[in-house]
């Protein structure tokens, strides 16, 4: 029933400096104490795990993510308008891949055919491995939008009808694609697919069924007008200037960024290297990326890290950002306890504290002194599992 999770440091997630010596004991599937060894008794009958000189943590949650897209194999409109099954094939083994890379929670954040409902249930139900998962289904996109795969909505009644399907069938967020983005042909970064009025809608219809709304934006008008209507994180962000940034954090909305799938060599550019618009797009979002960093800092909004479909890379994510400037400690929050927070599972998951699901990962290493370190993960506890012997396939 017990089990105490020795380790020469734990970083508990709530922002306190590291417990040197530390234990966390796991009373069935929820975290009990989490302190140093001296402090916290041992019940007699506990499985003791010690991990030795790994750093333990809470497991990471990627606030941004998609089950089914590989964004190496290019064209990921294209993944998404294939059918179920091959889009099923590809999820089963990404979130195996995120689950054995320390994240333990994700938000998927659009998917067709709600494959995302199915893999959610599967992996809740124990026959699936996967990060514990929050999904949007269907996404709310313009048939001119970025984003548009199979379903698209178009007007106030179009909007409130697909976002009605997509609580009934389980959603668990509204996404609305708003800006241009990256990976497509024919959708600029600043341009924008809805009107304000059409944005207002989503968001009654969402915050009425109480769904938070996910935005999809880039940069330019769309983002102040979905800040004034009322959604809840903005997805990306890259071309934000300081003041949308300030607006933000003014109205306590928060920044989910990712990095890899434009920095990384196996993301877009691995894919749509053949694709000249994709190709020109990435390289503005790149040149900006260092500088629109700064500029996050610079607000004081909140901020939390996602992946983007990069699976299993949420250590480079924060290894990026690190290098950006964040000190590895917020980083570190980033993808724990600020992402949970960011997708309303912050009373949840995110940080070691007693009462919380016990999501445990961890690494070889001392991610504080190098963040790099948080891609080797060893042990790896879900709900109170253990996974560590979880293999690649
Ligand atoms: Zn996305």
């Amino acid at each position: 029933m017990y089990t105490a999770i020795l380790a020469r440091r734990v970083i508990d997630g709530t922002g306190r400096d590291p417990i040197v010596d530390g234990i966390v004991l796991v009373e069935g599937d929820r975290i009990r104490a989490v302190g140093r060894r001296a402090e916290i008794a041992v019940p007699e009958g506990a499985t003791v795990v010690d991990c030795g000189d790994q750093t333990v943590m809470p497991g990471l949650v990627d606030a941004h993510s998609h089950a089914s897209i590989v964004p190496g194999l290019g064209d990921q409109i294209g993944q998404l308008r294939q059918p179920p099954a091959p889009q099923v094939l590809r999820a089963v083994a990404n979130l195996r891949a995120d689950l054995r890379s320390g994240v333990t929670t994700m938000r998927v954040v659009g998917e067709e055919h709600f494959i995302d409902v199915d893999l959610k249930a599967a992996i809740a139900e124990g026959r699936l491995p996967g990060p514990r998962l929050l999904v949007a289904t269907r996404p709310i996109t313009a048939r001119h939008g970025h984003g548009a795969a199979l379903t698209t909505s178009d007007g106030e009644d179009e909007i409130r009808r697909h976002i009605r399907e997509n609580v009934a069938r389980g959603a668990d967020l509204i996404k609305l694609f708003m800006t241009g983005g990256v990976s497509s042909q024919g959708t600029a970064a600043r341009w924008y697919a809805y009107s304000r009025r059409e944005v207002e809608v989503a968001v009654e219809e969402a915050h009425r069924n109480n769904r938070p709304v996910a935005v999809h934006a880039h940069g330019g008008p769309g983002v102040r007008i979905c800040l004034e209507a009322g959604v809840d994180t903005i997805e990306h962000g890259k071309l934000c200037e300081l003041d949308d940034l300030i607006e933000m954090r003014r109205r306590h909305v928060w920044l989910v960024t990712n990095n890899a799938v434009s920095g990384h060599p196996d993301g877009i550019e691995k894919g749509d290297a053949h694709v000249p618009a994709i190709m020109a797009k990435l390289r503005e979002a790149r040149a900006r990326a260092r500088e629109n960093f700064a500029a996050v800092l610079d607000s004081g909004v909140r901020w939390a890290l996602g992946t983007d479909s990069m699976h299993g890379l949420m250590w480079w994510e924060i290894a990026q950002v690190v290098e950006w400037g964040a000190t590895p400690h917020d980083a570190l929050l980033a993808a724990t306890r600020r992402a949970a927070e960011a997708i309303g599972l912050g009373d949840q998951v995110g940080s070691l504290e007693a009462g919380k699901l016990a999501d445990v990962v961890g690494v070889h290493g001392d991610p504080l002194a190098d963040v790099t370190c948080l891609q080797r993960v060893g042990f790896l506890m879900q709900a109170g599992r253990r996974l560590d012997g979880l293999s690649a396939a």
